[in-house]
């Protein structure tokens, strides 16, 4: 068995990491650093980079030199082949991956290593669809005389910005896609979680990435993100993180017209209907919010459940959430670990405040965790609220902590209406055991995914992404590619 602690102290030990450029590891042009911290106890993990709008000039030259170069020549076989030896690399090192996204950002070590068949999944999907482009040969209104074809050609440089609540998947589902289709990348990572993205690039080096293919340029949003999102030589930005920050890299890509795909926030419904069944569903419900802390993207906020069943069903939710163990992230039994930052912290509390001061009702939680164990991270009990109606704010906001509020419902019209009366539209869980009522609500609901009698199921070959607010684009599926491609007609005169 892993001595975990073992582990994690030999991982990092406060020292300078730097970022990666052309294949070279630099400090910022600035020379500036900022720290990264465990969350979890504030232990300082190392300084990184800060890299400013400099850094991000050389990293975009390094990517558009690379794409230009000899990258350009790869066959979709050697591309394939380079993804399935970053799997092998990955599959081999997924301990250490594991480990520093626990350390970094706080996901408990057991929901990083489950995760490992779906990154590992992705690359090699992604392998498969590198030698699956292509074009096609289009009858026109001059049969034997024109002939027109369509290819399909990289779309060039890719920006890729990433939060910091999956690192792993997250720097995956954007490198994966561009090194299939021949694109080449500049990715800033969080600044609440650098250290993982560039160990993945240290991994992705040694498995042979030619250099300027992959750049990571690690810095804070308004300065690095910034500078990346309104870049004139980067040709398309593909963006996870807040609306509100994707709104402004929307703004910012307007300058080149440059391609924008957007994986954006929630606030998603999950139905319980009154002939579902309550054993399965109460902790899957519970979980749909409270995995990783609630800082999900797709958490499960808004709880509908027949009023019929609303009660009892809310009991045995909140008694579930009571049971959850609360820890550093590193111990192996850890079901909820800390929250990301002390400002994360801050909002997630003043959501807990205004619960109650709008009148929902505290059923289990509602508070910081406090005691010696808990000293320097932040952590909160999982909580449920009860006695919400659609209007309060905690129904209403993106809480990104491990928040649900609880709304009764009386009928299938009534709650299908009322969970999509939200300007997000990103996930969307339905239980039910009758299969016409399920399907119907599955229709109906106006999100980009939902699951039935289950959630958080993501799979590479299944294309995921947002409608409304929550954005737009795909990844996932063969869908994903098509953000990183143009298709190109060619006429000829036989
Ligand atoms: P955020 O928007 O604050 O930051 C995301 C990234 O954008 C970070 O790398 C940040 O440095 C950068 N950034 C910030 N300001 C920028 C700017 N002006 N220009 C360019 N880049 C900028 O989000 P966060 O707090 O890191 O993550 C939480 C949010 O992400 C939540 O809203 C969550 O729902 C969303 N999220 C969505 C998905 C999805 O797939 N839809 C997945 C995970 C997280």
């Amino acid at each position: 068995m892993t001595d975990w602690n073992a582990a994690a102290a030999a991982l990092y030990d406060g020292e300078f990491r730097q970022m990666f450029i052309d294949g070279k590891w630099c400090k910022s042009r600035s020379g500036e650093v900022f720290e990264a911290r465990n969350p979890a106890d504030g232990s300082l993990l190392a300084t990184v980079p800060r890299g400013t709008s400099a850094d991000i000039d050389a990293a975009v030259a390094a990517a558009r030199k690379a794409f230009e170069g000899p990258w350009a020549k790869w066959t979709p076989y050697e591309r394939q082949n380079l993804l399935l030896r970053i799997a092998e690399k990955f599959e081999a090192e997924w301990e250490s991956l594991c480990l520093s996204d626990t350390l970094d950002m706080g996901m408990p070590i057991q929901r990083t290593l489950a995760n490992s068949r779906r990154v590992l999944g992705m690359l090699r999907f992604y392998a498969g669809q590198a030698v699956a482009i292509h074009g096609a040969t289009i009858p026109n209104s001059f049969p034997g005389e024109i002939y027109s074809q369509t290819v399909r050609e990289p779309i060039g440089v890719v920006g890729a910005i990433i939060p910091w609540n999956a690192p792993i998947a997250g720097s995956i589902w954007k490198i994966g896609p561009a090194i299939a289709t021949g694109c080449t990348v500049v990715l800033k990572p969080s600044e609440e979680a650098s250290l993982t993205v560039l160990m993945i690039a240290r991994l992705m080096q040694e498995a042979g990435l030619p250099d300027g293919v992959l750049n990571v340029v690690t810095g804070y949003g308004a300065e690095a993100g910034a500078a990346l999102a309104e870049h004139p030589g980067v040709d398309k930005i593909v963006f996870t993180g807040s609306t509100a920050t994707g709104q402004s890299i929307a703004r910012a890509a307007v300058g080149n017209l440059k391609h924008v795909s957007l994986e954006l926030g929630g606030k998603s419904p999950v139905i319980v209907c009154r002939d579902a069944d309550i054993e399965k569903a109460v902790p899957v419900a519970a979980m749909a919010v409270f995995a990783n802390s609630g800082q999900i993207c797709i958490a499960g906020s808004r709880l509908f459940v027949a009023r019929e069943i609303h009660d009892e069903f809310i009991r045995r939710v909140a008694d579930y959430a009571a049971n959850l163990r609360i820890g550093h992230g590193i111990q192996e039994d850890t079901d909820i670990g800390p929250i990301i930052s002390a400002r994360q912290a801050d909002r997630i509390a003043g959501y807990m405040a205004v619960g109650p001061n709008e009148g929902a009702e505290v059923l289990t939680g509602g508070a910081r965790v406090e005691g010696a164990a808990f000293e320097g991270g932040h952590f909160f009990h999982p909580t449920v609220f009860g006695g919400v109606t659609d209007e309060m704010t905690i129904a209403r906001e993106e809480i990104f902590g491990p928040v649900i509020s609880a709304l009764p419902f009386d009928s299938l019209d009534e709650v299908v209406a009322r969970a999509n009366a939200t300007p997000y539209g990103l996930a969307a869980g339905v239980f039910s055991t009758h299969l016409g009522t399920a399907h119907k609500l599955a229709n109906r609901l106006k999100a980009g995914s939902v699951w039935v009698n289950m959630y958080h199921a993501i799979d590479p070959a299944v294309p995921f992404g947002g409608v409304k607010m929550s954005g737009y684009g795909r990844e996932g599926g063969t869908e994903h590619m098509e953000e990183y491609l143009n298709t190109k007609a060619i006429w000829i005169n036989a």
